[in-house]
């Protein structure tokens, strides 16, 4: 269902409005592409990006024969309320390619200019927050964890005025534009929007839809099937959180519009890596009251499906209601023990053991007190030997470690980690360690590292851009020019100072 009419409203029965992206009045250009996406989800030959026909399309200012661009109606809980309509105030649905592995894939370009859902906002999207989006979301895919992708970035010379939340003046800054790609662009808002208005029948074709398109182990005449639906989001919206934090990820703004219906990481704005291990961490300097802060996502991930449930209800009957806060119950028991067979692969643990479980939050907890790099911390001890470590002689390379080993229980942490790994089956000192570097990157994109290259690349010196992308699509591997460039070394001092808001 699809609505045409282009200006800024409250807009009703509808999933979709047909609007044009705004093409920027300067000259663009091409800040980065991801080759990868170009060729293995495009189908394209990387000499594509060349071409001023891309150049044209990534920037919204033409749109491909046969593609009539859409904007998604949506609404949303925002820091725990009912915010109504948000829907795509500044983001294009250029049309879905089928690839040749099959693969469907929406095309959106974010920052495309207004459409009926913008509000007060002015369609547009910084270099600044754009560049991390486009680097996140390919870092974050690289990392294994389920995301959103960037095929292209491009930046104009278009003024774009945002506030400086800090000081409260205005800024000039430059419009840019990522071309990003989901399996579906669906989100808990959008289900969330058709039930607050009682559009019921929208609403079920809707789902029908997304259950028929993305959930292909569900079958379409299946009384339960939405029940089976709310299943798998529950189960794998768990799994994104788990897999969130073993990264030391907070996504910044967990709102249910920011939320997948695919459960994959969208909408990057605010977010953040922890440097220091601390589960008040929170990235997004707007957010007063902590809501987003990295220890409670997983809280919100409850909250979140609890929305989707609302919303669910209408279409639920009375037995089925009642299933369904069964399955939200079970959202605790996914997390926790997804997050528990995470940090032991994190640790090296092969098979069972009942100390576990103990022995991470042990390790965390050492770590909250020592404010100890939790990707180094990891990373450290995926590096060090067993002997090094029994002898709790702690080389200077490994610094996230002797931060570490000032507290006073360290060595008896240690001494519980050998025994440990004593008891993997079948192990070895050298698998152990070729197993946990494997699953523990050592550079991830930092706060600061992001804003190194967002300085330069306001210079339009993008050397940095290109440099994180390449080391970033291989998070496992000790690369020189990462090294070179001090990835893995303790933070600089300014990276304290950093912010980040939702003014982007
Ligand atoms: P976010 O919290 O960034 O996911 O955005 C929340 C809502 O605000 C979404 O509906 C966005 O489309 C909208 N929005 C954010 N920035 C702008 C902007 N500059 N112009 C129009 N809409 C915006
Ligand atoms: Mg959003
Ligand atoms: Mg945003």
């Amino acid at each position: 269902d699809v609505i045409q009419e282009n200006y800024v409203r409250n807009v009703r029965n509808c999933i979709f409005s047909i609007v044009y992206p705004t093409p920027f009045k300067s000259r663009v250009r091409l800040v980065a592409v991801s080759e990868e996406v170009l060729e293995n989800i495009l189908d394209l030959d990387r000499s594509v990006k060349g071409t001023s026909d891309f150049l044209q399309f990534v920037s919204g200012g033409k749109v491909l024969l046969g593609s009539v661009p859409l904007a998604h109606r949506y609404g949303g809980h925002q820091f725990g309320s009912w915010a109504g309509q948000l829907g795509d105030g500044r983001a294009h649905l250029m049309g879905v390619y089928t690839n040749r592995h099959g693969e469907r894939w929406e095309l959106q370009l974010k920052g495309s200019g207004k459409t009926p859902y913008s509000r007060n906002g002015d369609g547009r999207a910084v270099l600044r927050s754009s560049l991390r989006e486009f680097l996140c979301s390919e870092a974050m895919h690289y990392l294994g964890i389920p995301t959103s992708r960037a095929a292209s970035l491009v930046v104009s010379d278009d003024d774009v005025w945002r506030d400086q939340f800090y000081n409260g003046n205005i800024k000039k800054e430059r419009g840019a534009i990522v071309l990003r790609l989901a399996k579906s662009w669906f989100r808990i808002g959008s289900l969330e929007i058709l039930a607050h208005s009682g559009e019921l029948d929208l609403q079920r074709r809707l789902l029908d839809f997304i259950i028929q398109e993305h959930f292909p182990s569900i079958a379409m005449n299946d009384s339960n099937r939405y029940l089976e639906f709310f299943s798998t989001v529950v189960s794998e919206t768990a799994n994104l959180i788990a897999l969130w934090m073993s990264v030391g990820f907070a996504h910044g703004v967990c709102n249910t519009d920011n939320f997948s219906l695919l459960s994959i990481t969208i909408d990057y704005g605010p977010f953040g890596f922890m440097d220091s291990y601390d589960p008040n961490f929170v990235p997004n300097t707007s957010d007063d009251e902590k809501r987003y802060k990295i220890g409670n996502q997983a809280n919100v991930g409850l909250f979140n499906l609890s929305k989707l449930l609302q919303a669910l209800k209408p279409l639920l009957d009375p037995r089925q209601k009642q299933l369904a806060s069964q399955i939200l119950e079970g959202y605790g028991e996914h997390y926790y023990s997804r997050f528990t067979e995470l940090f032991k692969t994190k640790l090296g643990f092969l098979g069972e053991n009942e100390d576990d479980s103990y022995l991470i939050a042990f390790l965390l907890k050492l770590m909250e007190d020592t404010k100890a790099d939790f990707t180094m911390t990891f990373r450290h001890l995926s590096e060090i030997t067993e002997d090094e470590l029994k002898e709790l002689h702690i080389p200077e390379e490994f610094w996230a470690l002797q931060d570490l080993a000032k507290h006073k229980l360290f060595s008896e942490w240690v001494t519980m980690y050998l025994l440990r790994l004593n008891r993997n089956k079948g192990d070895s000192d050298t698998k152990r360690r070729t197993r946990m570097t494997t699953v523990n990157p050592r550079y991830i994109l930092r706060n600061w590292m992001a804003e190194s290259a967002v300085q330069k690349a306001h210079l339009n010196d993008f050397s940095e851009v290109h440099l994180l992308q390449q080391i970033l699509q291989h998070p496992f591997q000790k690369q020189q020019a990462a090294e070179k460039a001090g990835y893995s070394l303790r933070p600089p001092v300014w990276a304290k100072d950093l912010k980040v808001s939702c003014s982007s």
